[in-house]
């Protein structure tokens, strides 16, 4: 602005007043120095404030503290370099205390001689573009954190191919980057046939109600491989060509499956076998009481005694797998001798076994307030497992060791051992080891998970040290400090 339009503008004070005051703007002006000189309606009607209050710096105490210096700093740059300047700021509303944005613009007016008069400047009203922005802002911060998800796998997709997707998807997928840009993934191939009906279905689906309810399926991956997985899809209403499918991996939960569905056959067969036993038995047993043999028919009885010990000593296991599922497991409290119990239960389980020698080692009195039963079946799962699992060795050692915190047993083998990857799972739920020599051994998948739960009730641990076909070492500790 030169000082010739200034002077005009000045001259007729009149109409540049009556244009500030129609501005839809806070408008205001400041001598060179930056004092504030002038300030429309607008502006007092928004302070709540008079003329008198907002001039010279009185604006300042409506500036939002955040903002103040940054502000003050701009302000004070633009009046010792004559540069004019842009700033966002937060203003107080006078009446409701509440802070608006505003965009602050200020040019400088010069006289002939090029010095500074004058400063005039507008406040315009940004707020609901800068809420926008935020709002835009907080739900791209939302979509990145969506997309860098390490559990859900995330796939934008046109027609058949996968446009974009997140690395969670290109893992489960077994794709690159390079397949995605390069176009090579395509959900018609991914998906395996069985398959194809239901996932055509959900795309039906789609386009009536916007979204799919979460379905089963899985994917074939690029290296031909297949993972189970939960599936779901939206389209955008702003874009039907795109729709966004939402993947969760589901092999954990499959795995799971396939171990009750595998449980439920084993089990129904370990449980029909001593029934047919006794069945049998029982026939036997009526002929030779007919014909009055008794030496051979109590041999029989003690046989089907056995029998009936196995089946109750299973039906017990099961119940408390579920006693554990529902938090009824009871626990007795007794003080028991530790070297006592595992004298008596070596002697009892040597009678049983012919195969093996049991060496019990260092079974002193040792005190011990717990469960005796349960502490029972501890120690015959551990044993009978290492009896089991060593099919060609001759011994198994029992260890009692105690320190002043704690007492440990140990149960060792020398017989098939356990691979590494498997070593924290045997205590799971239903687990079997897959190998061969192992599945041929008869068991249920339950032993090792009810000792895990009794020694944690107790505050223990249960450790595995183990090299395959040498054989493994249980080494079950119990805090004794606790117990003091
Ligand atoms: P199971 O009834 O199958 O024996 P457990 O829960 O007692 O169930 O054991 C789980 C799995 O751990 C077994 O199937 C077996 O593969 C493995 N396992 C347990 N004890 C031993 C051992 N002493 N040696 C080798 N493998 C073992």
């Amino acid at each position: 602005m030169t000082l010739t339009s200034c002077d005009q503008l000045l001259a007729s004070e009149e109409s540049w007043r009556v244009l500030a005051e129609i501005l839809p703007q806070l408008v205001w002006t400041t001598r060179a120095d930056g004092c504030v000189d002038y300030t429309n309606q607008r502006f007092c009607d928004y302070t709540h404030a008079t003329p008198e209050q907002l001039q010279g710096y009185g604006w300042g105490q409506f500036l939002h503290p955040e903002d103040a210096e940054r502000v003050l700093t701009v302000r004070a740059h633009a009046f010792r370099t004559g540069i004019p300047y842009e700033v966002e700021y937060r203003l107080q509303e006078g009446q409701t205390g509440r802070y608006r944005w505003f965009l602050a613009r200020a040019m400088p007016v010069r006289d002939e001689a090029g010095h500074i008069v004058r400063w005039f400047g507008t406040s315009t009203d940004i707020d609901e573009q800068k809420r926008t922005e935020e709002a835009l802002r907080q739900s791209q911060e939302c979509v990145n954190i969506l997309m860098s998800s390490s559990i859900i796998g995330i796939a934008i997709t046109e027609g058949e191919q996968i446009v974009n997707a997140n690395d969670t998807y290109l893992r489960m997928t077994g794709y690159t980057r390079e397949d995605l840009r390069e176009g090579r993934i395509n959900w018609m191939q991914i998906t395996p046939p069985e398959y194809l009906a239901q996932t055509l279905q959900a795309q039906q689906e789609l386009a009536i109600q916007q979204s799919t309810t979460l379905y089963e399926k899985e994917f074939v991956r690029k290296d031909g491989s297949r993972l189970p997985i939960l599936a779901g899809r939206v389209t955008l209403p702003s874009n039907s060509i795109q729709t966004i499918g939402f993947v969760l991996d589901n092999s954990a939960r499959k795995e799971l499956e396939r171990r009750k569905d595998e449980f439920i056959a084993v089990a129904s067969h370990e449980l029909r076998a001593p029934l047919t036993v006794l069945k049998l038995q029982a026939a036997l047993l009526k002929k030779r009481i007919g014909r009055q043999s008794m030496q051979k028919s109590a041999a029989d009885l003690e046989q089907m005694g056995a029998q009936v010990n196995n089946g109750v000593r299973l039906m017990e296991e099961l119940l408390d797998v579920s006693r554990i599922q529902t938090g009824t497991l009871k626990y007795a409290q007794e003080s028991v001798d530790l070297g006592a119990l595992l004298r008596e239960i070596v002697e009892t389980m040597q009678q049983t076994c012919p195969t093996h020698t049991l060496i019990l080692h260092g079974a002193t009195q040792t005190m011990f307030v717990s469960d005796r039963n349960r502490l029972r079946q501890i120690f015959i799962n551990l044993i009978n497992n290492a009896i089991k699992y060593s099919p060609q060795a001759k011994t198994v050692e029992i260890d009692l060791r105690t320190t002043a915190e704690t007492v440990t047993i140990s149960v060792h083998d020398h017989g098939l051992g356990i691979p590494p990857e498997q070593r924290e799972k045997i205590f799971e739920r239903f687990y079997r080891a897959a190998g061969a020599r192992e599945h041929a051994i008869p068991g249920l998948g339950i032993g090792l998970y009810l000792v895990a739960e009794i020694v944690s009730h107790y505050g223990g641990t249960i450790a595995v040290d183990s090299q395959v076909g040498h054989g493994s070492t249980f080494h079950v500790t119990f805090p004794r400090t606790s117990q003091a």
